[in-house]
């Protein structure tokens, strides 16, 4: 920490910001694995549940095995799988069979990597930035798990509401403190409840998933309850706007849903980045 204490803000930010595409890295994985390993859960219990005998798996979690590219199978070495710059050395191809890697991993890095240099930047060497860059990296996870399969694992929305609670309470995250940060969970959870309940019975339809009620939670817990309205505004007002704009374009999936935790993500992102306040000023409030 005294070492620390002498480093410039930039170079610490920096340090960060290798960090980020590091962890962006690791989130890749994150993203293509968490949803597969729940569904291999789920039929390992559906097949205990019909009493069928349990099948011997491979193992397949966020360790192992090693990545492969999904055409040829050829696995990826070290080398090849250095944030961003391999991408550009690749030419975003497989170095054995050519197939094209997709431009969002290298994205998650260079996003991931931006936003830890962002809190380093913005709160120094401290267990804050560390405490935002984790809330980063999760808010990352879940908007593209949730866009990719509609999906918003408990394994990473409920850590990220614990995590609000502890670091309100160990002050790591000054701007709320405990009574708030614990209020905003249990409305933010509540209210989404609450909408869900009214339109079903309304419509007879689900409008949302379970997990957006626990991601708003999440954001409750990390702002404080004052800004639960602001998010709410920014992300149904921006989520509205991208599925009239995909509707007119046909890029809706079957089913025509447009998952709505990627908005709540990236509400959250920017009331860390300009403060939760701001927001309503976005949106023209
Ligand atoms: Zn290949």
């Amino acid at each position: 920490m005294l070492l620390a204490a002498e480093m410039g803000t930039g170079f610490v930010a920096a340090l960060a910001g290798i960090l980020g595409l590091l962890i962006g890295s690791f989130l890749n994985v994150v993203i293509y694995r968490v949803p597969r390993m729940m569904e291999r859960q789920w039929a390992a219990e559906c097949a205990e549940l019909n009493g069928a005998p349990a099948q011997p798996a491979e193992k397949f979690n966020l360790l192992a095995p090693r990545s492969r590219c999904s055409s040829c199978g050829h696995v990826i070495h070290w080398y090849e799988n250095i944030p961003v710059l391999s991408y550009v050395f690749l030419r975003g191809k497989c170095s054995a069979c050519g197939a094209p890697y997709g431009v969002r991993y290298p994205l998650v890095e260079a996003v991931t990597g931006a936003l830890f240099f962002f809190c380093a930047w913005r709160w120094g060497w401290t267990m804050t930035a560390l405490a935002w860059c984790g809330f980063s990296a999760a808010l990352l996870a879940l908007a593209m798990i949730d866009w990719d399969t509609t999906l918003l694992p408990d394994d990473i929305t409920l850590p990220l509401l614990w995590a609000g609670l502890i670091a309100a309470a160990l002050q790591w995250n000054p701007a709320v403190d405990l009574p708030s940060a614990l209020w905003g969970g249990v409305a933010g959870y509540l209210s989404l409840w609450a909408v869900y309940w009214a339109f079903k019975l309304a419509t007879g339809k689900e409008g949302m998933g379970y997990g957006d009620f626990k991601l708003f939670a999440a954001l409750g817990a990390w702002f404080g309850w004052t800004a639960l309205v602001p998010m709410i505004l920014m992300a149904s007002v921006i989520g509205a706007a991208v599925g009239i704009a995909m509707k007119f374009s046909s890029g809706l999936r079957e089913g025509g849903y447009v998952p709505f935790g990627p908005f709540l993500a990236g509400a959250g992102l920017t009331a860390m980045i300009f403060g939760p306040q701001s927001i309503l000023r976005f949106i023209g409030l």
